[in-house]
């Protein structure tokens, strides 16, 4: 056997900044501390006084003659100061028939188009103009018109999820609460378009036994929500009841396995959770539906399918931001006239409807 030459390995530095010339025992380079300390490390936010805000809210609300109404998706501390809180139709609703001369909309922007559309010499809020929709985002007024063109006679039934413009091209709008009964009271043998989400489509096309031509649009929350998420909570809760909303994308392949289950509307899942005998559900939907059915149904148990089912559209409004609105009577949304118009009949239809 030959011997190998005896020699002690070079010290390689093990980052690129400098080594002290000071072995530690072992041997090993020591990599110098930072003489200064990292000043952004420092910049710690001191955290707002939130009873402050809240109170700030409170006086602000009364002074402006202000109505805040919240989304079931919203955070639990802006739901907790609302005056209502509900799903799209249910403040459709609330916003048609307030009196207050300033609506806060803690919700999304199409959600506050709706109330501006509504309510034209009201002030309508949205604390953060960037809560946007990637649902809303995947249908375009043109493209409407586009599969009018193509199918004339043709009936369009949007949901309430999409722009001004997109509603002005619809002839009905409906919410995932009432869908299938608008559906169900369209004329028998003309074309009818569904827009913009498929996974809803699918699910009035079981219930109504309607062809109908689909637009291929989804929401990016419910769309990510897997049967393996549903399957994974079932046998940690394996009690649990499933509500199930019919956006999510997980919604068609359970169906497949148990063509019995029922899903449910956000406000139907309140009724639901109320009247079954069950004390634990599992919420197949956006993460916030959890802190409205906590509030409405005391003493059971809901558990979210995935705490990453989280819409950080609705999660921009806070406390903060509907209190500078509230101040400012900034950002508000407004919708022109020739377009408000247009819009304001399918969505007086699906008032009238369900
Ligand atoms: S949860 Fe989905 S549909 Fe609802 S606002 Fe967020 S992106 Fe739009």
């Amino acid at each position: 056997m030959t011997d190998l030459p005896h020699t002690a390995p070079t010290p390689r530095p093990v980052t690129d900044r400098p080594v002290t010339d000071r072995p530690d025992p072992a041997g090993t380079p020591v990599v110098p501390r930072p003489q200064t300390p990292n000043r952004d490390l420092l910049q710690l936010e001191v955290l707002p006084d939130e009873s402050q805000i809240r109170a700030d809210i409170e006086r602000l609300r009364k002074e402006k003659n202000a109505v805040i109404i919240a989304h079931n998706y919203q955070r639990p501390e802006v739901q907790g100061i609302a005056d209502y809180v509900g799903d799209s139709l249910g403040l459709s609703r609330q916003a048609a028939k307030t009196d207050a001369d300033v609506i806060v909309f803690a919700g999304v922007h199409f959600m506050a188009e709706t109330a501006a559309i509504l309510n034209p010499d009201k002030t309508v809020l949205l604390p953060d103009l960037r809560a946007g929709c990637s649902l809303a985002d995947t249908v375009t007024a043109q493209g409407i018109r586009d599969w009018k063109t193509q199918n004339p006679g043709g009936l369009v039934v949007t949901y309430v999820n999409t722009t001004a413009d997109v509603k002005a091209e619809s002839d009905y709008c409906c919410t995932s609460g009432n869908a299938v009964q608008i559906v169900q009271n369209l004329p028998a043998d003309v074309p009818v378009l569904f827009a913009p989400d498929r996974f809803l489509a699918a699910h009035v096309i079981r219930e109504t036994g309607r062809a109908m031509d689909v637009w291929d649009g989804a929401c990016h929350v419910h769309e990510a929500i897997r049967p393996e998420d549903v399957q994974d909570q079932q046998a940690a809760y394996p009690d649990a009841e499933l509500l199930i909303h019919p956006e999510c994308g997980c919604s068609t392949k359970i169906l497949g396995a148990l063509p019995e289950l029922q899903l449910y509307s956000t406000e139907g899942m309140v009724h639901r959770a109320r009247e079954s005998a069950a004390q634990e559900f599992i919420v197949v939907t956006e993460t916030g539906m959890v802190t409205r059915l906590e509030h409405d149904v005391p003493g059971k148990t809901f558990i979210p399918v995935s705490r990453t089912a989280c819409c950080e559209y609705m999660k921009m409004i806070t406390l903060e931001n509907i209190r500078d609105a509230l101040e400012n009577l900034q950002p508000r949304v407004t919708v022109p006239a020739d377009i408000r118009e247009k819009a304001l009949v399918p969505i007086e239809r699906m008032l009238a409807i369900g």
